[in-house]
């Protein structure tokens, strides 16, 4: 049945394309005419985005005391700031994010050095996180890139290359994420804290990895934190303890090694309920991810849909999609299991308007860049390859959701095709069949004529091969305007929608005719029972109705009127 296609996808895709390429020739332009002068040299903290009557007592306390720090302060208070903000860690929504707020009107002051602005970025970059604001993520983190080189801060240079590959990995680009990460060479790495930061560079890679499904990488890497970790206590120990053990779970899923993950995941759990202080925001989301995967796998009676479904609902950073798209996934992948089309179809639906949306704001990181580029004319020439780098990070992007639409699309497909036929399956029927209301179209359903004996007599292969050989007659009728569908184990639907009656009512019985007419490899002969009808309120029940009647009437008929009306 022709239907409208899915070309918004593609459609933005290649705007997408287009605006990518012209920002970038646009930048190679305007680097012929470049200044010595950083490009990112303003983040601006957007006042619309603070709602001031919102805020808990907590968060006007600490806005109070920020504005009584006279602008001249920032640079030699500009740590107190910092410190003051802490608690806010894990209390800002994501949308009224005062302490975001603060540090960006500190940073764009125009007062700091460029040490006390690599570190009020580093703070910012925690505290932003997971605003899902790409926009701001890349910049935060290229600021702190230029400014860790400019200082030659060889800690600040490995952290925000780190930070750099979590912006990849978020986008679903686990293989250049993973590229970054092992080009800082850590092992040949010595600083202040270098452990620390080799541990969450390790998890980092596993993660990648695990995405990949490549587990033997995804475990050598989280080995490695095994002796790091032994000198280490508190809290800190404990989220690493609590990801390591998420992340092996993750690992022993892909192996199919259900002891091993059930027990990495009962040590997070307990880990999890003690757990005082979160050192890193994904958590709680990973483990639920984790445990619903397991659900999912190994006792399906257990997987929560609607935590999934509410993860999936309170999620809105466009940012991050590695793990919604897990999360859409498992569902689709339980929906098709419990052969919940219903469900199934509804979620495509919903993954369709969340690509949309996602698309839709990628389109406005293009803008948002390419209007910056225009109005700002100080290029250096060191930049030139961090922007080639992030139209690729986004292109790629945009890559990678094609393909992953694509398997949808490919997904979809599969789940409307019967398996033993190769044609339409209930769940295409019902869909068309809903689509097709209000128009004017015929329909036949037919059953074939004792197919439980002739299961019961010649085996069940046998009746499968007959239900694949009546398919392939159905098939040779298909086109444009017939479409054929398996409705039930032997029951069957035609759907004639270019409403020539009698034409139709012909093709059903050249169908009767030719499956009456098989030769078989046994001494039968193989009838079907039908009911016909055109458009009418409840056309499905009057076919039905029709084909019982069919069936009483000594099989091998169609009926195609009222009944009645007298029997045929
Ligand atoms: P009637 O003429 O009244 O339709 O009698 P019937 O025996 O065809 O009707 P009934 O619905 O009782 O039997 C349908 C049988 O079809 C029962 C089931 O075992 C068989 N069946 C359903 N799906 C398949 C399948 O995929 N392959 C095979 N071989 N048999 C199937
Ligand atoms: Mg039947
Ligand atoms: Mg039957």
């Amino acid at each position: 049945m022709k239907r409208k296609p899915h070309n918004i996808f593609a459609a933005f895709s290649i705007i997408l394309i287009i605006i990518s390429f012209i920002s970038f020739l646009v930048i190679k332009e305007n680097n012929l005419q470049k200044k010595e002068s950083s490009f990112f040299k303003k983040i601006t903290p957007s006042n619309n985005n603070i709602d001031f009557e919102k805020l808990s007592p907590l968060e006007k306390d600490i806005w109070d005391k920020f504005q009584e720090i006279p602008k001249s302060e920032y640079n030699t208070k500009y740590e107190e700031i910092a410190e003051n903000n802490r608690v806010l860690l894990n209390i800002s929504s994501k949308e009224n994010n005062i302490g975001a707020y603060i540090l960006k009107i500190v940073l764009n002051s125009g007062e700091l050095s460029p040490k006390a602005k690599l570190f009020i970025l580093n703070k910012l970059r925690v505290l932003d996180a997971s605003s899902g604001n790409i926009v701001d993520s890349i910049k935060i983190t290229m600021e702190s890139l230029n400014l860790a080189e400019e200082l030659n801060s060889e800690s600040d240079i490995v952290k925000a290359k780190i930070a750099l590959s979590s912006i990849f990995n978020s986008l679903g680009g686990h293989e250049s994420s993973i590229k970054i990460l092992q080009d800082i060479d850590i092992e040949n790495k010595n600083f202040p804290g270098v452990s620390r930061v080799t541990i969450s560079l390790y998890l980092y890679l596993a993660e990648n990895y695990g995405f990949l499904n490549n587990t033997t990488e995804g475990f050598k890497y989280l080995n490695k934190i095994t002796p790091l970790i032994t000198d280490e206590c508190g809290e800190y120990k404990k989220n690493i303890l609590i990801l390591k053990n998420l992340l092996e779970a993750r690992l022993y899923i892909i192996l199919d090694d259900q002891e091993a993950a059930l027990k990495c995941l009962n040590t997070a759990n307990q880990l999890l309920a003690n757990l005082e202080k979160a050192f890193f925001t994904d958590l709680k989301t990973l483990r639920l991810l984790t445990l619903e995967s397991y659900y999912l796998k190994y006792n399906s009676l257990k997987f929560s849909p609607n935590s999934i479904k509410n993860f999936i609902k309170n999620t809105n950073y466009h940012g991050d999609i590695t793990f919604l798209k897990i999360a859409f996934n498992l569902l689709f992948q339980y929906y098709y299991e419990t052969k919940d089309f219903e469900e199934y179809t509804k979620l495509a639906k919903s993954y369709d308007s969340y690509l949309a949306e996602v698309n839709l704001a990628n389109n406005k990181v293009f803008t948002m860049y390419l209007i910056e580029n225009l109005e700002n004319e100080y290029f250096s020439k060191e930049n030139e390859k961090l922007y080639r780098n992030i139209f690729l990070l986004i292109l790629l992007m945009v890559l990678i959701l094609g393909v992953s639409y694509k398997r949808m699309l490919y997904l979809d497909k599969k789940s409307k095709v019967d398996a033993l036929t190769t044609i339409g399956n209930r769940l295409a029927f019902k869909e068309d069949f809903n689509f097709l209301k209000g128009n004017n179209y015929c329909m036949l359903l037919f059953d074939i004529d004792n197919f439980k004996k002739i299961n019961d007599t010649y085996g069940h292969e046998f009746g499968d091969e007959v239900l694949s050989t009546i398919g392939k007659i159905l098939k040779t009728i298909e086109n444009k305007e017939i479409s054929i569908y398996r409705i039930g184990g032997e029951e069957f639907a035609i759907i004639f929608t270019h409403f020539n009656e009698s034409f139709a009512m012909e093709s059903c019985e050249y169908i009767r005719k030719s499956v009456e007419n098989i030769h078989w490899k046994y001494p039968i002969t193989v009838t079907i029972s039908g009911g016909f009808a055109k458009s009418m309120e409840n056309i499905y029940a009057e076919c039905d109705k029709r084909l019982y009647k069919a069936k009483g009437s000594g099989k091998n008929m169609i009926i195609y009127q009222d009944i009645n009306e007298g029997d045929v």
